[in-house]
């Protein structure tokens, strides 16, 4: 059977059934696959549909699902093959289109317009089968730090799902004004959603911190938590499917041969999406660099030329808020991989980031993450000039999370000569990010986000997701806002009422 380990002690092993119902480990780390001598031929993968992709990859990775398992979990999460499903806009569930210098695959035609719509559409299925699996009759309150769009998705995937209990918190001053409504209208009974006067890292900080708070634990009575951001390995796990999903369409478009590699592209925050990619490479998919494309954020950028994380800097807030994060969770996991499941590095490593907010690599470590990863950062006026040339060179009508991977790979191609394919990562629907596309188009734009949907969608006729189209319509049910030091008591107090309801 599959097992994961702590990142922060490898004598913690678990099958992944247990790995989604925790999230983080008990001692603070994230479960990582340690052995990946599971292999998948993208050959055995042509003309398959994407859930039938993502049937195939995730038995390899949670082989203590069984197959009925995990099929009836990708059918209710994206569809039977071939016909849309009820969660996603299109039966391709993942269209990659070319441009002209490689392809976008199109990772936002999920219920809230974004790609953590991937994940999240399926994991809540995992999580409840994983109750099943071990007879669990406890509430799971999933608290999830999100920089905009994971909060979103998560509600709507958590939904009156039975057994859960969702709490979102978002940075206050940030997300975009569709991101805002989108979460502050969101429906259902087991849901709840929370400002903070704060960043997304504080957000993240007051999540992982609840894990090990002895007040919030002295809270929980028949509660268990658990976490749907990108630390929770259920999370991770299904972000390698659209990776093999992609290489086959450029296969079947006769860009590459089959074992010839490709680049991938991916617009970067807390380092999730991208490392998928590294995890699809280990399985054996083709892939050349993977390209960390970030915002002016650029902590990535700098570790990976100089092997020195360091957090300690100043924040922006840009026009892509997803990726407004100066502490990127995943990193950990990848640098216990290429560390050789060194965990007592990882431990010292992420004691520094926490007391100095950084730390360096030695020499060897950062040439063999380099092998694989190049980053590159994208200005906000590079970003705009970006949407607007994609669009009137193109006819491609991007958000400005792929405007900057988009603007990152001309950048790796003019350094490095590589011009080999390459797959940009395409994560949010343009229509999360009105004003900033509308101005970057035509210089100007409305100061309310609601009235630049119209005119972005009069001025290019691309329509607008339906998710998205009918939110002014929605009551706004959520509006209260903390100090991040209140986290803990904010946290402590909604596990009580969660607890004493569920007598
Ligand atoms: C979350 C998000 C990202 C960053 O993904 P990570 O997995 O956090 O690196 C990029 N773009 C969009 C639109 C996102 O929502």
């Amino acid at each position: 059977m599959n097992q994961y380990v702590s990142t922060r002690g490898r004598s913690l092993s678990v099958p992944s059934h247990k790995a989604v119902i925790k999230g983080l480990a008990p001692d603070g780390g994230l479960f990582t696959p340690l052995d990946l001598s599971i292999h998948c031929d993208p050959a055995t993968l042509l003309g398959k549909s994407y859930p039938q992709t993502a049937e195939t990859i995730l038995h390899l990775f949670m082989n203590d699902y069984s197959k009925e398992q995990l099929h009836a979990a990708v059918t209710a999460a994206y569809g039977k093959g071939g016909q849309a499903g009820a969660n996603f806009d299109t039966p391709d569930v993942v269209p990659v289109v070319p441009y002209r210098d490689g392809y976008l695959a199109q990772l936002w035609h999920g219920p809230t317009s974004a790609f953590k719509d991937l994940a999240l559409t399926l994991l809540p299925h995992l999580m409840t089968q994983a109750f099943e699996m071990d007879g669990l009759d406890v509430t799971i309150a999933i608290l999830t730090a999100t920089s905009g769009d994971t909060g979103k998705a998560a509600l709507a995937g958590f939904k009156d799902v039975a057994h859960t209990d969702i709490t979102v918190f978002y940075p206050e001053v940030g997300v975009s004004g569709v991101q805002k409504r989108q979460m502050q209208t969101a429906g259902g009974d087991n849901v709840h959603v929370c400002a903070v006067k704060g960043t997304f890292d504080d957000c993240q900080r007051m999540v992982k911190e609840a894990v090990s708070s002895p007040q919030v634990a002295a809270a929980l009575d028949g509660v268990i938590l658990s976490s749907a951001n990108s630390i929770n390995l259920g999370r991770l796990l299904p972000q390698v499917v659209y990776y093999y999903f992609a290489y086959c369409r450029l296969v079947e478009d006769g860009a590459v041969k089959v074992g010839e590699p490709v680049n991938f592209v991916v617009p970067t925050g807390n380092f999730g999406d991208i490392l998928a990619g590294y995890l699809a490479k280990q399985l054996g998919l083709p892939v050349g660099k993977l390209i960390c494309a970030s915002n002016s954020n650029n902590v990535l950028t700098d570790f990976l030329k100089t092997g020195t994380y360091n957090a300690r800097r100043p924040f922006h807030t840009t026009m892509s808020p997803s990726m407004d994060i100066l502490v990127s969770s995943n990193l950990e996991r990848l640098l216990f991989l290429k560390s050789g499941g060194d965990d007592g590095l990882v431990r010292d490593l992420m004691k520094q980031l926490s007391e100095k907010g950084s730390y360096t690599v030695s020499g060897s470590l950062l040439a063999s993450i380099q092998q694989d990863f190049a980053g590159f950062w994208t200005s906000e006026n590079q970003c705009q000039m970006t949407i607007h040339d994609m669009y009137m060179e193109n006819g491609q009508l991007i958000d400005p999370h792929t405007a900057v991977a988009v603007a990152a790979l001309d950048q790796y191609r003019q350094t490095s000569g590589d011009t080999r394919p390459a797959v940009v990562l395409s994560t949010a629907s343009p229509y999360k990010f009105c004003t900033s596309v509308l101005t970057a188009l035509t210089g100007k734009a409305p100061d309310d986000e609601f009235t630049a949907m119209k005119e972005l969608n009069q001025l290019t006729e691309v329509p607008v997701p339906p998710g998205l189209a009918n939110l002014l319509d929605l009551p706004v049910r959520f509006t209260e806002s903390i100090e991040p030091e209140d986290g803990m008591a904010y946290i402590a107090s909604s596990m009580k009422k969660l607890s004493a309801r569920n007598k």
